[in-house]
């Protein structure tokens, strides 16, 4: 017979993870389903704005990984392809943890809170019921041998990131169109130098058809992350790092400079076909929260706060619920659910993409750093413009029958 979960989170990430310990401390019987399996690496930047950091305190994991020696970033550098730059004071304190670390603390506390971890784990095959959805599953043993097993549960969300095979399971819109950019990252070791250079900072390089940033991890480790336009990649001649790294030099001289004083020291990975589309907020009744509802452009430095803050406010919003929703019940938290998640993160998600567009084509990118950094205080209203505050309830204002 089918193990029976009050609701069933499809993403073992940053969202999938805050949902669940929501829900967990409401007494919800939570059950999630991931992919892969911990620790693991992941494409991002790995820098925690301010407001992860007051989201992951909410959450009951900071004080576990501020042990762990975080690395404290209080200021932002940019700098532009034409060499101009513009500095400024971030509002609060971000840090710097690598996902590997941050991932597996997060969902282990999700367990400690009482949710069933599956791992190496699909869906395969989704049915709705009276009562909900029997979910097949598609496990891989530790061995590598597959089996399947089934799962019932009240409420399946999808916390399973920026663009997965469920998607086209679930026929949603954005997945048959193809996107051009691709994301990349890698570890290195700073020389002493670039090492005081960037203490206490994140930086972030513009350059045509991309931007690079970097900033410090935990161990003294410097992450180097990108998001480049897929004709960048068509000029490379191979496919190793050092290649990337040629034909970049050539389009940022600050990147130039820095290229000279990092040493690889992880392995270097990439992730294709990030989607900045809009998304719905649900699909035939599975909610989505995190990436699966929406990418933010990385340089605001605000999916993963996004990605808790929706968890966070799903479960505040679902807690009260019926947790084998009749259709009606269904209907009203669907409907309440994509107002406050617009009314949440609308505003942030177009704006930063507005300037991602700006920043990709020089001749703009020149001109925004111009006028940006002309105007004094502009540059840390367009920080706090595509963030969210650090103090914003979680779920206090999103209710099912709220106006939103
Ligand atoms: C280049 C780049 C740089 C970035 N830099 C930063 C940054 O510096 N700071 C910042 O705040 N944000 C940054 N972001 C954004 C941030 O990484 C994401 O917003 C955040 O990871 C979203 O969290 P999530 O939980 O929604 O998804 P994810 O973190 O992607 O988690 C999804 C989880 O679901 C699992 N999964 C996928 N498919 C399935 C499936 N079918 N079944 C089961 N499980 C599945 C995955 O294995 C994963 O564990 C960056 C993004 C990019 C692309």
């Amino acid at each position: 017979m089918a193990e029976r979960y009050d609701v069933l989170v499809i993403g073992g990430g940053l969202a999938g993870a805050s949902l669940a310990i929501g829900l967990c401390r409401q007494g919800w019987r939570v059950a999630i389903v991931e992919k892969g399996d911990y620790p693991r690496d992941k494409v991002c930047g790995e820098f925690l704005s301010p407001e992860s950091v007051g989201l992951l305190s909410t959450l009951g994991v900071w004080s576990t990984l501020k042990a762990l020696g975080p690395a404290a970033i209080g200021r932002a550098r940019f700098c532009s392809a034409g060499g101009k730059q513009i500095e400024l004071a971030l509002p609060g304190e971000g840090q710097g943890v690598s996902r590997r670390v941050l991932d597996q603390h997060l969902v282990e506390h999700a367990v400690s809170e009482g949710a069933a971890l599956f791992c190496r784990a699909e869906v395969e095959v989704m049915v709705p019921t009276p009562t909900g959805r029997t979910v097949t599953l598609r496990e891989r043993g530790p061995g590598g041998e597959l089996q399947r097993r089934s799962l019932e549960a009240g409420w399946v969300i999808g916390a399973y990131g920026r663009r997965a095979r469920i998607d086209h399971l679930l026929d949603r819109p954005f997945a048959s169109l193809r996107s051009p950019f691709v994301g990349l990252k890698r570890h290195h070791r700073p020389s002493p130098r670039l090492g005081a250079k960037l203490q206490g900072h994140v930086e972030i390089h513009t350059f045509d058809g991309g931007y690079c940033g970097m900033s410090f991890v935990e161990g003294g480790v410097v992450n180097v992350c990108m998001l480049l336009e897929s004709r960048v990649l068509g000029e490379l001649d191979g496919s190793d790092w050092s290649k990337l790294q040629v034909v970049l030099q050539d389009r940022s001289a600050s990147l130039r400079e820095r290229w000279a004083e990092l040493e690889p020291c992880g392995e270097a990975l990439a992730v294709a076909q990030v989607p900045f589309f809009a998304k719905e907020t649900s699909k035939d009744g599975v909610l989505f929260v995190g990436d699966a509802a929406g990418v933010i452009a990385p340089l605001a430095g605000d999916g993963q706060a996004m990605a808790l803050e929706s968890g966070l406010a799903l479960a505040d919003l679902l807690g009260p619920a019926a947790r084998t929703p009749d259709p009606e019940t269904q209907a009203r938290v669907v409907s309440a659910w994509d107002r406050a998640f617009r009314r949440r993160f609308r505003a942030r998600l177009a704006l930063a993409q507005g300037l991602q567009r700006q920043l990709l084509q020089p001749s703009r990118a020149e001109l925004v750093f111009a006028v940006v950094g002309a105007l004094p205080g502009a540059p840390e209203l367009l920080a706090r413009w595509t963030r969210g505050k650090s103090d914003q309830k979680h779920g206090a204002a999103d209710t099912v029958s709220g106006r939103g």
